[in-house]
């Protein structure tokens, strides 16, 4: 079967024949239809850090449709359709797992980093680690669902944003055009952060109810000119200083985006006004399965370009550069 093969890191991916994946018997063997590319893809083919083994399959927002069974797997059929996610095979027993924070186990594996991905054809899915994508809901819609839309996702819900409370996202791409309709959905104000007015028509067809104009990046002082938020997710790789200055009394900072900027924090003003500073990513696992349904009921759109396998590299580079039009999914 074909599959994407990064060799090494810093090098380019390429295509390949590779042999046809053996389920284990926890094992499920997936066609996929979608794979999305995130940009942690970049990160895990430039960035010692991020502990990609190579040669790898990358990609973690792969879906498609169940072909074999392993011996043990029950509960689920040939032909279901299915997508896992980043963090996949845990110990179960460990304290960060029986607090259900699988993403924190010590012995986790890594889709498309530690453990092969969906960039290919077939992949191997642990039938523990995966989820059914809602009946209706397109595939090529759904795979970016199980990174960007649960990172969003997770981000609200740890913001703990309520109906109605002034919501902003700074930094409207892959990820952030997935918060603004999903905070929409949940009934909160929605004002979206760009750096550029051109974007403003887009964001307003997304749902965004207002669109702020931050120039030369300062988010926060372009959100308390306009009255403040309750809530801002930034999503950008980059981060104002100054966000904080953007929050109402109450008001909760969350954390997508990575990035090593510092942050202007003043112990008083946090102080008088009771503000918060979050740092969230996905988790724990139902939030995947409520992103999913969120998604499909609210009938939120995720905005893709899609290539073939063999377009791959091509896909690759407009996602590191910035230019995808709002992610890339590959479709083999
Ligand atoms: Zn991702
Ligand atoms: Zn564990």
């Amino acid at each position: 079967v074909r599959a994407v093969i990064a060799d090494e890191l810093g090098g380019p991916w390429r295509l390949a024949e590779v042999p046809e994946p053996e389920p284990g018997p926890r094992d499920v063997v997936v066609r996929i239809e979608a794979s999305g590319i995130c940009f942690t893809d970049v990160h895990q083919l430039r960035e010692p850090a991020f502990g990609t083994v190579f040669p790898r399959i990358p990609g973690h927002e792969p879906v498609g449709v169940i072909e074999r069974l392993g011996s043990e797997v029950t509960e689920f059929t040939v032909g279901d359709r299915v997508g896992t996610a980043w963090v996949q095979r845990w110990c179960g027993h460990c304290p960060a797992c029986e607090r259900g924070r699988h993403e924190h186990c010590g012995e986790v594996a890594e889709t498309g980093t530690t453990i092969d991905g969906g960039h290919a054809e077939l992949c191997l899915m642990d039938a523990g680690a995966i989820e059914k994508v809602p009946a209706g809901l397109d595939p090529i819609e759904a795979a970016p669902v199980f990174c960007a839309g649960y990172t969003a996702y997770s981000a609200i819900c740890d913001a703990e944003v309520r109906p109605g409370e002034v919501c902003a996202v700074v930094g409207v791409g892959g990820l952030g055009h997935l918060a603004v309709q999903y905070l929409k959905a949940l009934g909160a104000e929605v004002v979206a952060v760009t750096g550029a007015a051109s974007k403003g028509r887009r964001l307003r067809e997304l749902g965004a109810d207002d669109v702020v104009v931050a120039e030369h990046g300062r988010a926060g002082v372009a959100l308390k000119r306009r009255g403040g938020a309750d809530v801002i997710l930034n999503t950008a790789t980059g981060l104002d200083p100054a966000l904080l200055q953007g929050l109402r009394k109450y008001g909760r900072l969350c954390l997508v985006g990575q990035g090593r900027t510092q942050l202007e924090l003043t112990p008083t003003d946090m102080i008088i006004s009771k503000l918060r500073v979050i740092g969230s990513s996905q988790g724990p696992r139902q939030r995947l399965r409520e992103v999913l349904e969120l998604h499909a009921r609210s009938g939120a759109r995720t905005m893709v370009e899609t290539y073939p396998l063999d377009r791959a590299l091509e896909a690759f580079d407009r996602v590191a550069g910035g230019e995808a039009r709002l992610r890339a999914v590959l479709v083999p």
